[in-house]
């Protein structure tokens, strides 16, 4: 290995949707006994994954595997309507860890079906987020992964709408979207795509370094939809040789010459570290800084109701009012890469 520099590249990794999501089931771990039940991975990424099994979580992909009283917590990604009812009739605590970006494309489903709409929802099939969104509205909805899903649609009635996945690659997306507005020109869509900002933030990061770099390297799983809009990214960007990697050990030994380097929103800074030090730059390190991300997504409601009520407990308890009283700024007070670092317990 012989690697002169790294751009590495800002944003990257864990977004404000995923840090909700890893501190919210951290706070599961410390409010009830395990095992606490987690709805689909809370996350797409096996380190976080991992971490959380060591602490007893148990990641299930039917809810009801979840037994009857025990605490469960819906992923990130969104759940259809129908296993969010499910996992309420089980009698234990839900906590739904839904970005609330995610929220409000399930909004905007809910209200084009109600209008009347016919909606084309671009997305991937099979992923979570697709398949919790178009159960919002399963009898208005049709997934879209390319134009030509467009054309097969055959003689639909109007008015129609576009929507989409958070996670999309922003190329896929216009490509889809230029074409969908000349076959419908009176189509709705959204003032803005439903791309999240934390998808566009790492993709535009990453485009403006990766033309120049000899070699790409995204950090992130199979499974996460950003992450593989990422790669994608760079592929269209021309780079001659774009990787994406779990983490150090799937580094291959002969990459030289400039190394462009992102993480994908699920993928803890820790494992970017863990790739540096194995790429060991000759000329260092240089940031590619695109934006500043400070958007902070609160605990879910139910559990900051939990949290709320465990502090005027200690409250009364300690007879000391308002030292532990649960304000959010707690939460705010620790980060998700704290959580996950074995030290922090
Ligand atoms: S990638 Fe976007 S939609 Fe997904 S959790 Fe992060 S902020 Fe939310």
């Amino acid at each position: 290995m012989s690697v002169e520099r790294v751009v590495l590249a800002a944003p990257r990794g864990f977004c404000a949707g995923v840090e909700k999501a890893i501190k919210a089931l951290d706070w599961m771990t410390r409010i009830f006994a395990a095992p606490v039940y987690c709805y689909h991975e809370i996350v797409h990424n096996r380190f976080v994954v991992d971490h959380f099994r060591s602490l007893g979580v148990v990641f299930v992909d039917d809810v009801a595997e979840v037994p009857a009283g025990a605490p469960v917590m819906l992923s990130a990604h969104g759940s259809p309507p129908s296993v969010i009812n499910l996992a309420r009739r089980s009698g234990g605590t839900v906590v739904d860890a839904v970005c609330p970006l995610v929220t409000k494309v399930h909004h905007e489903l809910k209200v084009r079906a109600r209008k009347g709409y016919t909606v084309l929802y671009v997305g991937h099939e099979g992923h979570e987020e697709a398949v919790g969104t178009m159960a919002v509205a399963p009898e208005s909805v049709h997934l879209i992964e390319s134009v030509a899903d467009i054309d097969a649609l055959g003689d639909l009635p109007g008015p129609f709408a576009l929507l989409s996945q958070t996670t999309l690659s922003l190329d896929e997306w216009q490509d889809i979207r230029d074409y969908a507005a000349q076959r419908f020109p009176d189509i709705w869509m959204p003032n803005r795509s439903d791309l999240c900002f934390a998808t566009t933030n790492r993709q535009a990061a990453l485009r403006a370094i990766c033309a120049t770099a000899d070699a790409v390297i995204v950090i992130g799983s199979a499974n996460s939809s950003n992450t593989v809009a990422l790669v994608k990214v760079a592929e269209a960007a021309g780079c001659p040789r774009v990787l994406r990697v779990n983490g150090a050990a799937d580094l291959p030994d002969d990459l030289s010459g400039v190394v462009a380097l992102t993480a994908g929103a699920s993928a803890p800074e820790s494992i970017v570290n863990d790739v540096l030090a194995v790429l060991d730059p000759r000329d260092g390190v240089e940031v590619h800084s695109e934006t500043v991300e400070d958007e902070y997504f609160p605990p879910p409601p139910e559990l900051r109701e939990i949290l709320r009520s465990l502090a005027a407990l200690l409250d009364v308890a300690l007879q000391t009012p308002t030292t532990s009283s649960f304000d959010g700024q707690t939460d705010r007070d620790f980060t998700a890469a704290q959580v996950l670092a074995t030290s922090f317990r």
